[in-house]
């Protein structure tokens, strides 16, 4: 007998008859013998409905009764899986965050999990209960709603496998898995039987939306035995895991490429080239609670020289405000910026073991004439800022050029 935890996701439980679905899914786990919670997302659409409705009355993303609100769509998920399963005749019972004590910090909207107590779900377990625990939510130590992020079920299910040391966590979704590429772009994508953490993590900060990234986060830091599977399709899905001593060194030198066309870039032109200046100029941009990409500064010419940085395009204006403002004190000569950007990536754990990932990457775009306009890159990602009409094809001719595509 195991202990699985299962996630299920806003598209899963997007009707009365996907539920119906869901539940057939948990029986089946729960009938093998083991023993059985769940973690569910709203309905999907009903988040962003219900963060509307927050925004009409003026409330802000940080507010709690923000969160009171958005938290809810959790709650009535679990409650209609709950009502599911006992309509098979399977006992089971519906927890929100509270119930089961899932205790976060204060930041709300955004709220990190500082401990889970696992008593209340173990009891219920031992009296033969399936768990059906409502996702994204927790209180803070005043015991007021916080929720944990967009995504943030994936958090919960991740957070409460490691708490109740389960023997597997299933997060199931739309897809059958993680993929080489998005299959929506690249054709030939290829499913993945293995994903290690590394690059999970560097996929789930490109952009990739299958896990939020800090589920990913979590499980690496408390070992938990991830997969990730489809709710319609029948198979093993993705596991996301440690690189084992068993691992070959042969392995592919890239397994995937992502392409994100969320950013948006701000070049500063003309700046004095002292110390302090890329300070002052990302602590303005920081404390907007900004996030920045990255950054590339030129060479200096007659003590000036030029700065660009990408943001997340939703950021683009409030970023542009800052560094105009900036700008006319540093006396700069002038501010541009472009959202017609893409980035495209090429990821692997296998880049440590083979040279040449990174000129290869280049070869393949200078043969099809598109121009890199930023560069960074870290131990096993190279990432490429291009013009985003070039985006999919940057990120079919990567996928053919590392020999990703399925297999015949
Ligand atoms: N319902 C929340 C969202 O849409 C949390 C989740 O689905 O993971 O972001
Ligand atoms: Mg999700």
């Amino acid at each position: 007998m195991s202990l699985i935890v299962q996630k299920f996701g806003g598209t899963s439980m997007g009707s009365i008859e996907r539920i119906k679905q869901v539940a057939g899914r948990v029986i089946k786990e729960k009938n093998e013998g083991n023993d059985v919670v769940v973690v569910v997302s709203a309905m999907s659409g009903e988040t962003n409905r219900l963060l509307d409705l927050a925004v009409k009355m003026g409330g802000k993303q940080d507010d709690m009764e923000t969160d009171l609100i958005i938290s809810s769509g959790e709650q009535i998920s679990s409650g209609l899986l709950s009502l599911a399963l006992k309509n098979e005749g399977y006992d089971a019972v519906p927890m929100l965050g509270h119930q089961v004590r899932i205790t976060t910090d204060e930041s709300y909207g955004k709220a990190r999990i500082s401990s889970i107590d696992s008593e209340n779900i173990r009891r219920m377990l031992k009296s033969g209960k399936i768990v059906v625990i409502a996702g994204f939510q927790g209180i803070d130590s005043n015991g007021f709603i916080t929720t944990l992020g967009r995504g943030g079920s994936d958090t919960t299910a991740v957070a409460v496998a490691a708490a109740v040391k389960a023997d597997r966590c299933d997060i199931y979704t739309d897809v059958d898995g993680v993929y080489t590429a998005d299959p929506n772009i690249v054709q030939d994508a290829r499913r993945l039987d293995v994903v290690y953490f590394d690059e999970m993590i560097e996929m789930s900060s490109l952009g990739a939306k299958v896990l939020q990234i800090r589920s990913v986060e979590f499980a690496m830091k408390y070992g938990v035995n991830l997969f990730v599977k489809s709710t319609f399709v029948d198979g093993n899905g993705t596991q996301i895991k440690f690189i084992g001593e068993e691992e070959s060194m042969e392995e592919l030198q890239v397994s995937s490429v992502a392409c994100d066309k969320d950013e948006a870039k701000i070049s500063i032109r003309g700046i004095p080239d002292r110390p302090g200046i890329a300070a002052k100029i990302f602590s303005k941009i920081s404390s907007a609670n900004i996030v920045v990409d990255m950054i590339i500064q030129n060479i200096s010419i007659e003590g000036h020289t030029d700065l660009t940085f990408t943001v997340s395009k939703k950021d683009l204006k409030k970023a542009l405000e800052i560094t105009e403002e900036l700008a006319k004190e540093l006396d700069a000569k002038e501010v541009l910026s472009d959202d017609k950007i893409a980035k495209v990536s090429v990821i692997g754990v296998g880049m440590r073991n083979h040279y040449g990932t990174a000129s290869t990457m280049f070869d393949v775009l200078a043969k099809e004439n598109i121009n890199i306009m930023m560069i960074s890159t870290s131990e096993i990602k190279i990432s490429c800022v291009i013009d985003a009409k070039y985006a999919e094809l940057a990120a079919r001719i990567l996928h053919d050029a590392f020999n990703l595509g399925r297999q015949n």
